[in-house]
């Protein structure tokens, strides 16, 4: 039988996810067409994948490029346009499926755009969810559009999951690899420089997510991200270090039994999940060979090395809008890291002292529309540019 064409649009095209995403579509030109690309001001290679995969717009978020993009794509037919409102023009562009992979708050408003059309939403940008996740999933419901978990771990657990009722599930136990630091001592960790953490031992990402990693953040960031997916309360949430990165999560019954997902540490294969549900895509991941690999291990996280991680459990059980803030200043010290600005535990240092104040200024009711979710982003940034500044002063 015939399968019928589906129009995908990527989000953050250029980046790791969406790089990985285009490879798998790459593969099926027959059953997958193009609409929109967007990325932030990687023009030409925005412009290379446009001319690639034969996309119909091609949007930078940043305005300062626009006639480059015009200028590389002349003659190819493919419509360019960049700026924040025709980043929405592309996340709106009739489509079957769209794959959220911008990073940061940035992605809120063009991954909400493509909710409210109704489209099945592939989510890698977790930030979307720990910023503003009430809202996030209200629109969710409101607009019926299928939301399917591009991030590995929620990804495992959601398959896991298939044919098991909530009320039976004890507890969801997200892994985490530890990331490049795991087993340094503090001392060590004072002086880690951005190069040092930017080489994750089995994943290759995006320079964001590879410093949450390796502060722990990112799996308090999927802590968050799990409560709204799942509508699980922080209680029945939880955390193992598992350094091969081979086991994606377990999933705790109430009769004892233990669910786990395992896979090679490829987001081929979140990504093809999501494109190919509720069928399974053929795809060129490495196939596991637990022989060869021997063992796998696990351990309980250290929150005195890594404190992110109880930093982002106590936000989700504080509640409001003290996610929002928590990303918000991750983001604006990770930053500042990766610029040589601050230290490797200042990360968490500055994450905490925003949420400090945050709650002294009460601006920490939680955002119920997307423009509340962009004011409080905007101040709880403000916050710890401040902190930042009172530091270097
Ligand atoms: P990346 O840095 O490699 O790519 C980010 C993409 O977003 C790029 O296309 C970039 O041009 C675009 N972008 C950046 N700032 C923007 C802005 N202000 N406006 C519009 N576009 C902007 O990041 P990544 O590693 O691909 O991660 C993307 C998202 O997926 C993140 O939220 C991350 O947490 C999540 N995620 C990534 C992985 C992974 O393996 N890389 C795994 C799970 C979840
Ligand atoms: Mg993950």
């Amino acid at each position: 039988m015939a399968m019928s064409v589906c129009r995908v649009s990527v989000l953050g095209a250029t980046g790791s996810v969406g790089m990985s995403t285009l490879d798998l579509i790459g593969r099926d030109p027959d059953r997958y067409k193009v609409a929109a690309l967007t990325a932030n001001g990687n023009y030409s290679r925005l412009a290379e994948l446009a001319v690639k995969h034969e996309a119909e717009l091609v949007v930078a978020a940043d305005p300062e490029v626009a006639h480059h993009l015009r200028g590389m794509l002349k003659g190819t037919g493919i419509r360019s346009a960049a700026g924040e409102g025709a980043l929405i023009e592309a996340a709106s562009l009739s489509a079957d499926w769209v794959m959220a992979a911008i990073v940061g708050a940035a992605g809120l408003a063009p991954t909400l755009a493509a909710v409210r059309q109704g489209r099945t939403v592939a989510l890698a940008n977790k930030e979307c969810l720990v910023t503003a996740g009430d809202l996030f999933m209200r629109e969710v419901a409101k607009s019926g559009c299928t939301l399917l978990s591009a991030d590995s771990e929620h990804s495992a657990v959601f398959q896991a999951m298939q044919g098991i009722p909530l009320e039976a599930v004890e507890r969801i136990v997200l892994t985490a690899s530890g990331g490049p630091f795991r087993t340094w001592s503090r001392d060590q960790l004072k002086t880690a420089t951005p190069e040092q953490a930017l080489k994750h031992p089995n994943w290759n990402m995006g320079a964001k997510i590879t410093v949450d990693s390796a502060t722990l953040m990112n799996k308090g960031l999927e802590l968050i991200e799990a409560h709204h997916l799942f509508a699980c309360g922080p209680e029945r949430l939880g955390v193992i270090v598992h350094p091969q990165s081979i086991v994606h999560c377990l999933v705790e019954c109430r009769d004892g039994a233990v669910l786990a997902h395992l896979g090679s540490p490829d987001m081929r294969l979140p990504i093809a999940y999501a494109l190919g549900w509720p069928d399974r895509l053929p795809t060129p991941v490495a196939r596991l060979e637990l022989a060869k690999l021997g063992q796998l291990t696990f351990e309980e996280p250290d929150e005195v090395r890594f404190p992110a991680l109880a930093i982002a459990r106590a936000a989700l059980e504080r509640g409001g809008g003290a996610c929002a803030v928590l990303n918000a200043a991750n983001e604006v010290a990770v930053a500042a890291f990766l610029d040589g600005r601050i230290g490797f535990l200042d990360i968490p240092a500055v994450v905490t002292d925003t949420l400090e104040r945050a709650e002294r200024n009460t601006v920490l009711a939680a955002p119920a529309s997307l423009e509340e979710a962009t004011e409080l982003d905007f101040s709880a940034r403000q916050i710890a540019l401040e902190f930042l500044q009172r530091r270097a002063a």
